[in-house]
């Protein structure tokens, strides 16, 4: 693909950020921009990168291996936004500035087992899942806050915030009433946190729904469509 197609497609979501940050009266520096380059080749990476992308997210970890020895002299930062096994949490933290699905405790302490091995302090996001499908990956609405304590009690692994990836929707309306309840739950959880090991991320939206995310008080989106363009 054309460099320029990358270019104009990230123009179009950068202003798309910004406006609904203004519709909202956010600071639109407040939102990071991940840009999801699961199943999307090297060089479309390179491309983005050239065009201002810093932060990228990948979901399936063998793939995301491969991008980072292959980009290392990028400079570029990685995301986790797949479902993490246990036994992969090696790998992850060797590359990955956050890890945004940790849905388990066992899950945070393997994390803080490998971490501690490489003497790293790994950021992550705890995963909630927000409609309580069985299907979906992310501990309950209920079990959140305890989680986030637990996890937040290991030396190796700081608790950055939350992340959630609501039902497909046809109308990103209907993404409305979850990221709502993921800013009260983040707030809730805040107040019987330390100063300063307070929740400052959420991370929610993607292509079809980062407006309404960042309207609801994102500051982090997860966009991968509407820069790379459809997934085959
Ligand atoms: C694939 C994926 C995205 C990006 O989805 P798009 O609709 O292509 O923007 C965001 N978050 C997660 C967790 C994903 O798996």
């Amino acid at each position: 693909m054309a460099n320029n197609t990358i270019k104009s497609r990230l123009d179009a979501v950068t202003d798309a950020i910004r406006e609904a940050a203004m519709s909202c009266d956010r600071d639109p520096s407040e939102i990071g921009l991940v840009a999801i380059s699961k199943k999307k080749p090297p060089e479309m990476i390179t491309q983005a990168h050239e065009v201002g992308v810093t932060v990228f997210g990948e979901n399936y970890i063998q793939e995301a291996r491969d991008k980072y020895d292959e980009l290392s002299e990028l400079g570029v930062f990685w995301h986790f936004t797949g479902k993490l096994q246990s036994n992969k949490a090696k790998y992850a933290v060797k590359i990955f500035e956050l890890i945004h699905s940790v849905d388990s405790i066992k899950l945070a302490r393997e994390i803080n087992k490998q971490a501690k091995k490489i003497d790293k302090i790994q950021d992550i996001l705890i995963q909630i899942n927000i409609s309580g499908e069985d299907t979906k990956s992310g501990t309950t609405l209920d079990e959140a806050a305890s989680l986030v304590e637990e996890a937040s009690a290991l030396t190796n692994v700081r608790v950055k915030g939350l992340m959630t990836l609501p039902s497909n929707f046809a109308d990103p309306e209907g993404s409305r009433p979850s990221f709502r309840a993921i800013r009260e739950l983040k707030d809730k959880i805040n107040q019987n946190l330390d100063k300063d090991s307070l929740l400052t991320e959420l991370s929610m939206g993607m292509t079809g729904d980062y407006k309404i995310a960042i309207q609801e008080g994102a500051t982090l989106v997860r966009i991968g469509t509407a820069i790379f363009g459809p997934r085959t």
